[in-house]
């Protein structure tokens, strides 16, 4: 099935306690779309980049069979970059600087080869541009869309509107709160659901997601990771594998939906080994399948004992 991911492409520079690199791809775009395409191929991506952007960056992408024909290459124009540093709490990062460049006047331009995607996944990008996407496609199976506190204080009736055009939304503890006003993350998710999606994901970093339907809570746990070296990307990868997974099966029932969030997480947890997507680079489909494995037998638990004591 047909995926259409929209987001940003990045140079990022990041420093964590375990060291550091400089104008490394990056951006939301990027992270979503390779971590997807372990499961589906092509992808069809939509961004801006400026003509610094490095010839290798786009051979990798080209050769995890990503569909550049969507991305604008700003001649005489300079890459988004970003720069962010981790604490010793590596939940905790201060962001250096975000220089804009080319994505300030960024205008998703959807190829019409593109406008009939099943799936689609926007990275956190500008509401109004969430918006724009979506009302191009003919017709979605599925949306899905990430955002941030900026736009969640800065354009909220933007995003009101655009959250009334998805289907799945993903956020963390601390977006979740905002958006509905209500510090109970269940009741919150349940208020962001009248907003319009059928579903909200939460994502809760190094302590796992919980996905939350009409019908179901169901919590997928964190992979007990030892090397961390580099959050950055993480949300993004849980996204893609989360979508990259229902497009390959083409199955939206709930069971399939619980796999899909164990998928991301798989996804989320390779990302964040190594710097940038260095680990997504080197990885294969079957250690993927295995340690999608490893998470079912992370909660599995025997209740026949307990059933002995009632
Ligand atoms: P995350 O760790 O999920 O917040 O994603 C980090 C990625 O988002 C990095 O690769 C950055 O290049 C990118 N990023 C940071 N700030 C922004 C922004 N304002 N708009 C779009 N992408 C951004």
């Amino acid at each position: 099935m047909s995926l259409l991911v929209v987001g940003s492409l990045a140079l990022d520079t990041i420093e964590t306690p375990f060291g550091k690199i400089t104008d490394a791809l990056g951006g939301s775009a990027v992270y979503i779309s390779v971590s997807a395409s372990y499961f589906v191929k092509p992808i069809r991506l939509v961004g801006i980049v400026g003509s610094d952007f490095p010839d290798t960056a786009l051979q990798y992408l080209e050769s995890r069979e990503i569909d550049l024909d969507g991305l604008q290459i700003v001649e005489g124009g300079k890459t988004f970059r970003w720069g962010g540093r981790y604490h010793y709490d590596l939940n905790i990062r201060d962001t250096l600087y975000t220089e804009l460049n080319v994505f300030e006047h960024f205008k998703p331009i959807i190829p019409d080869a593109y406008k009939k995607s099943s799936y689609i996944c926007l990275g956190n990008i500008d509401p109004v541009l969430q918006q724009c996407v979506i009302s191009q496609i003919d017709n979605p199976k599925l949306v899905v869309g990430d955002t941030m506190n900026f736009w969640i204080n800065g354009k909220r009736n933007e995003l009101l509107k655009a959250l009334e055009m998805m289907d799945v939304i993903v956020l963390n503890d601390s977006e979740t709160r905002l958006l509905a006003n209500e510090p109970n993350l269940i009741r919150a998710a349940r208020i962001i659901m009248n907003m319009g999606p059928k579903m909200v994901i939460i994502k809760k970093g190094e302590h796992g997601a919980v996905l939350i339907t009409r019908k179901t809570v169901f919590s997928a746990p964190a992979y007990p990771l030892e090397n961390i070296n580099d959050p950055t990307g993480a949300g993004d990868a849980f996204a893609g594998g989360f979508i990259g997974w229902i497009a390959k099966t083409d199955d939206l029932s709930e069971e399939n939906l619980k796999r899909a969030v164990i998928y991301g997480s798989t996804l989320a947890s390779f990302c964040v080994e190594e710097f940038s997507i260095e680990r997504l680079k080197t990885l294969s489909y079957l250690e993927i399948q295995d340690r999608f494995l490893e998470f079912r037998e992370l909660s599995k638990f025997d209740t026949d004992y307990s059933e002995k004591y009632s």
